[in-house]
C-alpha cells in the first residue's frame, strides 16, 4: 500500500511538474511570437512573408498543444453561469465560418428556442471548437457542417454534423480516450476535453457516425432554471456515455 501510495505521489509530481513546465515555455513562446510579428512586418521581413506567417502558425500551434495539456492536467471546477448557449455560438460563428469557408465547407446553423443553462462560457467554447475543427478535419474536400440546438423536456441537445466519412470502428470503441488520433499532426486529446467538459456541465455525448457523415450529440440535463437556485456542489458529475 506504501508503495502505491509513493507511486501515487510520484505521478502527482510529474503532473505537477507537467504543469508549471508547460506555463514557463508559453512565456517565452509568446516573446518569440511577438518579435517574429514585428520582424515579419518589416521590409526584409516582408520579402519572406509566407515563411513568418509559416511560423508564426507553428509557434501558434505549439500553444494550442500545450492549451491541451494544461486543460487535461488540471483538475478544475467548471465556473457555471446560467447563459444561452445559442448566444455563446453565435458570439464564436463568425470564427467557425471563417475556419470552415477555408476548408471549403459550408456551415449551417439551426439554433432552436431552448432555455437558458448552467454554462462555463470558456469551456462551452472549447467544446464548440473542438467538435466543430473535427467535423471540418472530417471532410478534407469539403462539404456541409451542421450546428443545430434544440430542446425536448428539460434537455437541451447540441448537434454538431458533419458529411465526412465516419469514425474509424478502433477509434469508435474507445472514443474519448487521450491520445487516440488518425490524424498525421493529431494530438488525440480533443475529444477527451470534450467528454471532461460535458461531465462538469451535468451533459452526456453520443455519437451515430456512418460512412456519410458523423453528428456529436452533446445532451443536457439541468434541471430546470429557477430563480436564485444554488447549484449543489455535487453538480457536474455526469455520467459519460456516447
Ligand atoms: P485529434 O483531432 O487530435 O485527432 P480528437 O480527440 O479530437 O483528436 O479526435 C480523435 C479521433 O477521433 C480523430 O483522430 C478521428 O479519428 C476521430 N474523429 C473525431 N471526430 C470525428 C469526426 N467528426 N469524423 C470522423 N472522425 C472523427
Ligand atoms: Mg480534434
Amino acid at each position: 500500500l506504501e508503495q502505491i501510495a509513493a507511486r501515487m505521489d510520484r505521478m502527482n509530481m510529474v503532473g505537477q511538474m507537467a504543469v508549471s513546465v508547460a506555463h514557463e515555455i508559453r512565456n517565452p513562446l509568446t516573446t518569440v511570437r511577438g518579435y517574429l510579428q514585428l520582424l515579419g512586418m518589416t521590409r526584409e521581413g516582408l520579402m519572406y512573408k509566407e515563411r513568418y506567417d509559416l511560423l508564426i502558425e507553428e509557434l501558434d500551434r505549439t500553444n494550442e498543444i500545450i492549451s491541451e495539456y494544461l486543460m487535461l492536467a488540471k483538475d478544475k471546477v467548471a465556473n457555471l453561469k446560467r447563459c444561452s448557449l445559442n448566444t455563446i455560438i453565435q458570439t464564436l460563428s463568425p470564427l467557425i465560418q471563417a475556419n470552415a469557408a477555408a476548408a471549403n465547407v459550408y456551415t449551417k446553423f439551426d439554433l432552436g428556442e431552448i432555455s437558458s443553462l448552467y454554462l462555463d462560457e470558456h469551456e462551452i467554447r472549447q467544446l464548440l471548437l473542438n467538435l466543430v475543427r473535427n467535423a471540418i478535419e472530417a471532410m478534407p474536400a469539403g462539404g456541409e457542417l451542421t450546428i443545430c440546438t434544440s430542446s425536448e423536456g428539460n434537455q437541451v441537445t447540441l448537434a454538431i454534423s458533419d458529411q465526412g466519412s465516419g469514425i474509424p470502428s478502433h477509434i469508435l470503441d474507445n472514443l474519448g480516450m487521450p491520445f487516440l488520433t488518425t490524424k498525421e499532426n493529431g494530438t488525440g486529446l480533443g475529444l477527451p476535453i470534450c467528454y471532461q467538459i460535458a461531465t462538469r456541465h451535468q451533459a452526456t455525448i453520443q455519437v451515430k457516425t456512418s460512412d456519410r457523415g458523423t453528428t456529436f450529440f452533446v445532451y443536457f440535463n439541468q434541471p430546470p432554471a429557477k430563480e436564485n437556485f444554488a447549484l449543489p456542489q455535487s453538480f457536474g458529475v455526469g455520467r459519460i456515455s456516447r
